[in-house]
């Protein structure tokens, strides 16, 4: 059985910290590859999308799935030296919203006047498939995502990658609710790893209801609830220092979660 191989690229949310005080963690925004061998996924394009594109050595198609289109999601879009290269397929996958397909959402941010070069000018053949919520999309190998509405401001999508063997679970960006919470524990029912929206604690939770995002005790709730093999937090507060997620590790500490850092590798 082959193997799969997640790689995190950036745990941050909302804005890149890059400064000493975030660098265990790491200070780039959301971006998680998964390998499976037969097809390269990727989740979000946030700033650690430029690492990845340092490392990536393959001449397989990239299947790299948007969330949404916030900007910390997107960011990594305007570095992706990929999207440069001749020999390059890339396959980006996002829905259509306020009548905006998905692929004039980024034509508009990536290109003149917010940055030099735009679609037409890549090199690599890029191709956009329209997505939306409670699809299955075949991939190379076998593979499949399927796609969630997930509960953000200005439409997001959960995704699940799966096999016959493996099954992945990325939940950025979403707020759970008591409403979404059994579809999202269903959703990410026998994962062997689910990436999960850990934005806030409890506590900060609390005071920002609405603002699209979940606390780590979420997770390692849905986690029990879910039979969740490997819960991996990510999507950081920007807020959030090395000391004080620390702290949130030792707080959380128990089977089957992890909190992620930017460069940590895990074998399914
Ligand atoms: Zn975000
Ligand atoms: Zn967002």
């Amino acid at each position: 059985m082959q193997d799969w191989i997640i790689n995190v690229w950036g745990v941050r949310g909302s804005m890149p910290a890059p400064s000493r005080d975030f660098l265990e963690f790491g200070g780039n925004t959301a971006c998680i590859s998964v390998d499976c061998g037969e097809a390269l996924v990727v989740f979000d394009a946030g700033s650690g999308l430029a690492a990845l594109s340092r490392r990536l050595r393959t001449g397989r198609p990239i299947h790299l799935f948007l969330s949404h289109v916030h900007i910390d999601h997107l960011m990594g879009l305007f570095v992706f030296s990929q999207l440069h290269n001749p020999d390059a397929e890339i396959h980006l996958y996002g829905e259509a919203r306020d009548g905006s397909s998905f692929r004039q959402q980024l034509e508009v941010l990536i290109g003149p006047p917010y940055w030099p070069v735009g679609f037409a000018g890549f090199a690599a053949a890029v191709t956009f498939h329209e997505i939306g919520p409670e699809q299955t999309l075949p991939l190379p190998g076998g593979l499949a995502v399927r796609t969630m509405r997930s509960n953000h401001p200005n439409l997001s999508l959960l995704y699940r990658l799966e096999s016959a063997e493996k099954r992945v679970v990325y939940t950025l960006d979403c707020e759970l609710t008591e409403e979404l919470r059994p579809r999202l524990v269903e959703f990410c029912r026998d994962a062997d790893a689910v990436v999960w929206d850990a934005n806030f604690t409890a506590q900060d939770l609390a005071l920002h209801p609405g603002w699209g995002h979940s606390s780590w005790e979420q997770g390692a709730a849905v986690q029990r609830d879910a039979n969740v093999r490997l819960m991996l937090m990510t999507h950081y507060n920007q807020n959030y220092t090395d000391g004080f997620l620390r702290e949130q590790e030792l707080l959380a500490q128990g089977p089957g979660i992890r909190f992620a850092r930017e460069n940590m590798e895990v074998r399914l």
